[in-house]
């Protein structure tokens, strides 16, 4: 049994409101997230495991946190929920949060976090993830059930593998054949030939102006809250994104190398302005339809991405949701093309700080945490 929303509004109502903390795990995306509480007034707590790490955030002061909590590893942070609570910390989560913690622990830890942790559940398995998504009206990549019904270029992936790892393309059975490690689950999707765009979006439930999200189902009629763009970028990927450099998959596969998809950096882009309404029918869509996945759904909170390809007759294929800050936000500390249009200098991680603080100013802080 995870933390419940009881447990939460007990928490908060020994909260000092006017000494909020924002604590987060020192990877991923904490250099914006803490630069950003900064920038909204609050308090900031990085959280490490073994000194050494600290040291690289004294390079970028901007960032670096009023407070350490020193862990000597993930687990432990459980153990720190009251010494967490009595400094009226709010966690951040992002990915490295939860894949260092583990799902498990992360839905018992024992602190307010931002955004809506049930929805894990639904983000956590690829065939969940697809009943919700198309559940909101986007497009997915077509699975094959059968790997002898490969018949023009798929990518394989396994289970619970991250950023890419072990993932294969394969033309055909025999492909297939060679390359598939038999003791992971793994799940054959078509392989989308286009170009790749993550969409990096935030949903306001506590906000009513702006673009408003229309409910569907028991909600349908209405507003559940204000969605905003705020960037998009694409990922650098080792080995894929630099093959062609070595000729065609024929004279690689004589060389004995296979594509592979491991992030190891982003870049910011933007689309044709003329697909952006389609980005936002899918991404409200998504919103939507996460209030209709179980009973008493309290749906998307905060920020999330839809990782998309786009193909040449410009249709959107969505691969993947984040329900979370994503990495691929960090270029956008300054701001964004997007971003900049509606307030300079928002990137995600301060406009996480901004829900806090309009939460704080509304008194419904418990809206935005669970
Ligand atoms: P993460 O959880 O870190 O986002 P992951 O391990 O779940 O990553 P995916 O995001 O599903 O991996 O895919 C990794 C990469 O593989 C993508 O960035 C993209 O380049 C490529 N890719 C994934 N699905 C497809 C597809 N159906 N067609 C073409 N390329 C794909």
């Amino acid at each position: 049994m995870g933390v419940t929303n009881s447990n939460v509004s007990e928490w908060l109502a020994s909260y000092d409101k006017s000494k909020i903390t924002i604590g987060v795990v020192a990877s991923h995306s904490s250099l914006q997230i803490l630069h950003g509480a900064r920038q909204e007034g609050f308090q900031t707590l990085g959280i490490v495991v073994g000194e050494e790490r600290k040291r690289y955030y004294s390079a970028f002061p901007g960032a670096d946190p009023d407070e350490w909590l020193v862990l000597e590893n993930y687990a432990q942070l459980l153990e720190k929920a009251d010494w967490m609570r009595k400094r009226n910390v709010i966690v951040i989560p992002h990915g490295s949060l939860v894949e260092y913690l583990g799902s498990e622990k992360f839905k018992i830890l024992e602190v307010p976090t931002f955004g809506n942790r049930g929805i894990l559940h639904w983000e956590s398995s690829r065939s969940r993830q697809r009943t919700w998504l198309e559940k909101g009206g986007c497009s997915l990549p077509k699975i094959i059930d059968d790997p002898h019904d490969i018949d023009g270029p798929v990518i394989v992936k396994y289970a619970g593998a991250k950023g890419g790892e072990g993932y294969f393309i394969a033309r055909d059975y025999r492909d297939f054949r060679r390359n598939v490690n038999l003791d992971y689950e793994f799940t054959i999707q078509e392989y989308v030939l286009g170009c790749r765009y993550y969409l990096h979006f935030f949903f306001d439930p506590t906000a009513e102006d702006g673009f408003q999200v229309q409910g569907m189902g028991e909600k349908s009629g209405k507003s559940l809250g204000r969605l905003e763009l705020l960037s998009m970028d694409r990922r650098d990927e080792a080995n894929v994104d630099e093959f062609y450099k070595l000729g065609s998959l024929r004279d690689l596969r004589e060389m004995s190398l296979e594509p592979s998809f491991v992030v190891t950096g982003n870049q910011p882009v933007v689309i044709r302005e003329s697909l952006l309404p389609r980005a936002f029918q899918m991404a409200e869509g998504t919103v939507a339809s996460s209030f209709e996945l179980e009973e008493n759904s309290r749906g998307m909170i905060g920020a999330f991405c839809l990782e998309t390809i786009v193909t040449d007759d410009l249709e959107f294929r969505v691969f993947e949701i984040s329900a979370r800050i994503v990495a691929g936000s960090n270029p956008f500390v300054g701001g964004s093309p997007y971003s900049d249009i509606n307030e300079p200098f928002m990137s995600t991680g301060r406009r996480i700080s901004r829900c806090i603080k309009k939460a704080l100013e509304k008194g419904m802080l418990e809206t935005i945490l669970s």
